[in-house]
C-alpha cells in the first residue's frame, strides 16, 4: 500500500524487507507477519529514531 507523502523508499518496493514503514507506520509488505516486540526491542530501534516499530507498527517515538 502506498501512502501519500510518505519518503521512505520502501514503500516502492513490491518486496520491501519489513512490515511495517519506520516513518509512517503504513503496511509496506502485507506478506509478512506481525512479530511480537519486546520493550528492549523497541528502545533499541527508539535510539536510532525510529518512529513506527517497523515489527510491530507501533509508535515509538510521540510527536513529530
Ligand atoms: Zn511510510
Ligand atoms: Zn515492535
Amino acid at each position: 500500500m502506498l501512502i501519500r507523502g510518505c519518503p521512505n523508499m520502501n514503500h516502492s518496493h513490491l518486496s520491501a524487507p519489513v512490515r511495517f514503514c519506520s516513518l509512517c507506520g503504513g503496511i509496506v509488505n502485507q506478506n509478512i507477519h506481525i512479530r511480537r516486540c519486546d520493550k528492549e526491542k523497541h528502545d533499541k530501534s527508539r535510539l536510532q529514531r525510529t518512529k513506527y516499530c517497523v515489527d510491530c507498527g507501533e509508535q515509538l517515538v510521540m510527536g513529530r
